[in-house]
């Protein structure tokens, strides 16, 4: 499948990778938008927050739990952002599925 995000997983594209479990793994965005500029993006491929079904939901929660323990790591926990793009409207250009965790 050609899906960067996989390639990345899979470790046969290289990047940043700050964290890695059984479920997730966390590197630094290649076109930073804020001094920090991570992803937290799922090892199994799902599209986008469209494709989410009831059965994903402690997944979503866990990516969340997650996002807070790398801010608090990192230092930021007093200001952070999290962002889903959701289809191309809204400028998703990897389809697999990631949290944006920015901080200033
Ligand atoms: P999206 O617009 O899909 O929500 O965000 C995708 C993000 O992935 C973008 O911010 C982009 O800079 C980042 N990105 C795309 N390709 C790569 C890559 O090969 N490596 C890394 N580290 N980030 C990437
Ligand atoms: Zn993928």
């Amino acid at each position: 499948m050609d899906c960067i995000f996989c390639q990345i997983i899979k470790g046969e594209v290289p990047a940043d990778i700050i964290y890695r479990d059984r479920q997730f793994v966390v590197f630094k965005d290649i076109k930073p938008k804020a001094r920090l500029h991570f992803l937290i993006v799922s090892r199994c491929h799902i599209v986008s927050v469209n494709d989410l079904k009831s059965k994903d939901a402690l997944l979503v929660g866990k990516m969340i739990l997650l996002a807070q323990k790398i801010a608090r790591d990192q230092g930021v926990a007093g200001g952070y952002q999290l962002h889903f793009n959701v289809g191309r409207g809204a400028g998703q250009l990897v389809e697999h599925l990631h949290l944006h965790l920015m901080a200033a």
